[in-house]
């Protein structure tokens, strides 16, 4: 599985998600397969696409081919992390550290 958010099964059906389409961005820390899945953040100002998440960790932009959703997990290849996305007090999404 090249994606990093793991697809687990779903216990209800929920609306379906919309699909994204990854280029490489030239992020270049991880093996060449993988790199379309990360890009480089380019600080406060930086929108991020329903298909992405910000790792609290090491500040890469983790992209799926998919729309993320609070409860989601992901991996962050670049640090080894995995976290879990959840809806901040702000109504964007973002990514806590999974224990
Ligand atoms: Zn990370």
């Amino acid at each position: 599985m090249l994606d990093p958010a793991e697809r687990e099964e779903q216990l209800v059906t929920e609306e379906p998600r919309q699909r994204f389409i990854l280029e490489e961005t030239g992020f270049d820390e991880v093996p060449k397969k993988y790199r379309k899945f990360y890009r480089k953040w380019q600080g406060p100002g930086d929108i991020l696409a329903p298909n992405e998440v910000l790792c609290p960790v090491c500040k890469v932009v983790i992209r799926s081919t998919r729309e993320l959703r609070p409860g989601d997990r992901v991996y962050c290849m670049p640090c080894m992390s995995r976290l879990v996305v959840v809806r901040s007090v702000t109504g964007n999404l973002e990514a806590r550290v999974a224990y």
